[in-house]
């Protein structure tokens, strides 16, 4: 039985530069991530599920309204809030998603409420909704995913008839997730996300795909994606981890370092991924400029950082 533990978050990825960041603006990002880690950190320390801290972690991150995914999802090209999220059990390959639903306070519940129920994995739009309704997760009005900064955003893009992949910048991306090891040895996986500003109406992203955008077996590992979705989808990054690992026997460390570093590159494709395995290594890579990332494990201390530096 394995008796360490740990979590480790992201709040997306893309070009985060400290020279346009306030110590202000990077307090309140910290903070933001810290929070989430905790909250994670007390279920796993309680001897609690993995499962049940992802979700912990990512509803603490649903509710921070400088990330993309709940209260601060971007707007979709016709001024709306299209969220997509996913939850993977490492222990039983369970998992369950959601895509395209609107007013769900905090998708990820929304996800786990279907893994739960076991009868189909995927869930989306008003079908979603309606489960969400019949399981009495709590809804919001528009008001509440209203912000101006993401309003500006979407006028911005739509002027310059860009999607727009982040919070300001076209590179940037606020996808938030979570992978965690139980002190039982069970991993597990979440992601959250708004997707992209100006996305296209109906657009789905790698962030609710089983095996691209989350991934979580016990055998391996768990990961959670966040960059440009169209092509972690067609890389299927996150399976594509564990599945170098369990077929290449490759160690956690170089299994990313190829994927994000060598595959996602040669695609063009910008993002990053955290990544936990049963041994409790926990892997933060990216191939961009900075990623809103941290962890916490057996009694440390947390450890954040935002740009490219060694943690
Ligand atoms: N991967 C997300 C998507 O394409 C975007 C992100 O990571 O911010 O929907």
């Amino acid at each position: 039985m394995s008796k360490k533990f740990g979590i480790a978050v992201h709040g997306g990825a893309g070009t985060i530069l400290q020279q346009e960041m306030t110590p202000e603006k990077e307090a309140i990002y910290k903070g933001g991530l810290e929070e989430a880690i905790n909250a994670g950190y007390r279920v796993l320390e309680a001897g609690g599920l993995a499962v049940d801290a992802v979700e912990q972690a990512v509803r603490c991150l649903e509710d921070f309204p400088y990330f993309n995914a709940g209260k601060g999802a971007v707007f979709n090209h016709t001024g709306e809030h299209e969220m997509d999220a996913s939850i993977m059990n490492g222990f039983d390959l369970a998992a369950g998603a959601v895509s395209g639903v609107k007013h769900i306070r905090n998708p990820v519940s929304l996800a786990k409420e279907i893994m739960t129920d076991g009868t189909h994995v995927f869930l989306g739009g008003e079908g979603a909704e309606e489960f969400a309704r019949e399981r009495n997760l709590s809804f919001e009005e528009d008001s509440y995913f209203f912000s101006q900064e993401r309003y500006d955003q979407w006028q911005h893009a739509i002027e310059k008839n860009v999607m727009q992949l982040d919070h300001g910048s076209e590179k940037k991306f606020g996808t938030v997730g979570a992978v965690a090891l139980d002190k039982e040895g069970n991993l597990a996986a979440a992601t959250s996300t708004g997707g992209i500003t100006n996305k296209r109406f109906g657009r789905i992203g790698d962030s609710p795909m089983i095996g691209s955008g989350t991934y979580a077996n016990n055998k391996t590992c768990a990961v959670s994606c966040t960059g440009h979705g169209e092509y972690f989808i067609r890389a299927v990054v996150a399976y594509d981890i564990s599945a170098l690992m369990e077929y290449k026997g490759m160690l956690l460390k170089e299994a990313c370092e190829y994927v994000v570093q060598k595959k996602l590159v040669n695609m063009r494709a910008e993002g990053g991924l955290i990544s936990i395995d049963r041994f409790c290594n926990i892997e933060l890579s990216f191939n961009s400029d900075g990623m809103y990332r941290g962890y916490r494990k057996n009694h440390e201390l947390p450890v954040i950082a935002i740009y490219r530096q060694p943690l």
